[in-house]
């Protein structure tokens, strides 16, 4: 049996947690090498012990003393700060799993591309913000890019085995969140409460507040325009509250391939992990007849401007989608901490996104400068309001 080696970037969070649910099936198949977290460190050094993992790092440096504390006398590793981070993703590892949220993981996630590996890529945000500058780095170090959002995962499983010339259109399905029914009156009072309770999927509370907002869907119309480049007009979006089909690729004579399973993120990180073979897992199998209907329908971009408003911002290119992306996690951390309406989170991006237009990042210095620069004028928005 080969053992193969894998870094788990974003350990504590909710997809690390999935992944290392897997891991923990097949123990016998892995070897942990980093893991790391922002400043959990209590449940990092837990997992690094459980996993055995060679180094376990924490971002904020100011959770080291307690990371230190908790490994004493395991032999592991421990490490703070953000050049840790890139320390621990450029180790050698067969597989590195990027689960960081928001674009702070970019700079770990493009120290493990560059290591020429299979990076499999949860961390939509980074490769949203570096956009041409990721792909680039991917193709210059032959680097197996694998994706682990669902829908992505699906496309990238419909496209297997046949030739991307062909493709007519792909659809990215939506669950529609949590407010998919709600009026604008209603949208207006939401609560982070009620924004971060998906309906279908369990996730992180950033994650889950553009799901709600449908910036979700539109990070991932972006994702798959980098990911799968038939041309931004062939990509689509549908909203399908049910999430059984995961997404669908339409062929030029006229067929159409889904990819349908539960709605379990161990599923399409599970895809990633065997790939190209498959592996079992705990999921319950899709039983259709149970579920009855599945229905779809077109978005509402009135109530829910996200959609559009990244469909332009990919449109543009250049560094809008990074100015987009650094709008939207300033937006969504104060919608969370109680500071704006949920229906501000929009309208503060478009703010943003017309007033700042830098040149395009040709590295991943201007990619992280102009995202700095777009946080602080959200940030300035913010005061102002
Ligand atoms: P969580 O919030 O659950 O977890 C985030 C992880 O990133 C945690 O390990 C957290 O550490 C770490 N982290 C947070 N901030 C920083 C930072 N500044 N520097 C370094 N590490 C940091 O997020 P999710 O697991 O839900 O999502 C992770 C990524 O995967 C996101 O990009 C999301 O869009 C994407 N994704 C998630 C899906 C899901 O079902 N959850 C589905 C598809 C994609 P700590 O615990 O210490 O805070």
């Amino acid at each position: 049996m080969t053992v193969r080696s894998i870094t788990v970037l974003g350990a504590t969070g909710s997809i690390g947690a999935s992944t290392l649910d897997l891991i923990r099936r097949e123990r016998d198949k892995w070897r942990v090498v980093a893991l790391t977290a922002n400043c959990q460190a209590q449940e990092l050094a837990r997992l690094a012990r459980e996993f055995g993992a060679e180094m376990a790092v924490v971002a904020d440096p100011a959770c080291l003393p307690e990371l230190e504390a908790a490994l004493q006398g395991s032999g592991i590793r421990a490490l703070g700060g953000a050049e840790a981070l890139v320390e621990a993703a450029a180790l050698p590892a067969d597989l590195t799993l990027a689960a960081i949220v928001g674009c702070a993981g970019l700079a770990p996630t493009m120290a493990a591309i560059e290591q020429g590996r299979t990076v499999a890529l949860a961390n939509k945000e980074a490769l949203v913000s570096a956009g041409d500058v990721m792909t680039a780095a991917v193709a210059a170090h032959g680097t197996t890019l694998l994706p682990v959002d669902s829908e992505h995962n699906a496309i990238f499983q419909c496209l297997a085995g046949n030739d991307p010339a062909h493709v007519r259109s792909i659809t990215l399905t939506a669950s529609g969140g949590p407010f998919r029914d709600w009026t604008l009156e209603q949208l207006a009072a939401a609560t982070p409460a009620q924004a971060v309770k998906h309906p279908n999927w369990s996730m992180g509370a950033k994650i889950s507040v553009d799901s709600a907002t449908m910036f979700n869907k539109g990070l991932e119309l972006i994702e798959a325009h980098h990911l799968f480049p038939v041309g931004l007009d062939r990509l689509r979006i549908v909203v399908h509250p049910q999430s059984v089909v995961h997404s669908m690729v339409e062929y030029r004579d006229g067929s159409t391939l889904a990819q349908l399973g539960p709605s379990d993120m161990r599923v399409p990180i599970a895809s990633c992990l065997a790939w190209p073979e498959r592996m079992d897992t705990p999921c319950d199998p899709l039983n259709l007849a149970a579920i009855g209907e599945l229905t779809f329908r077109a978005p509402d971009e009135v109530r829910f401007p996200a959609t559009r408003l990244c469909r332009q911002a990919a449109e543009q290119g250049g560094a809008a989608p990074a100015v987009l992306n650094a709008a939207n996690e300033v937006a969504v951390a104060a919608f969370l901490a109680g500071q704006i309406a949920f229906t501000r989170i929009a309208v503060m991006v478009e703010e943003v996104l017309a007033r700042y237009v830098p040149a395009a990042p040709v590295s991943l210095a201007d990619v992280i400068a102009i995202d700095s620069e777009a946080r602080n004028r959200s940030r300035l928005l913010l005061e102002l309001n």
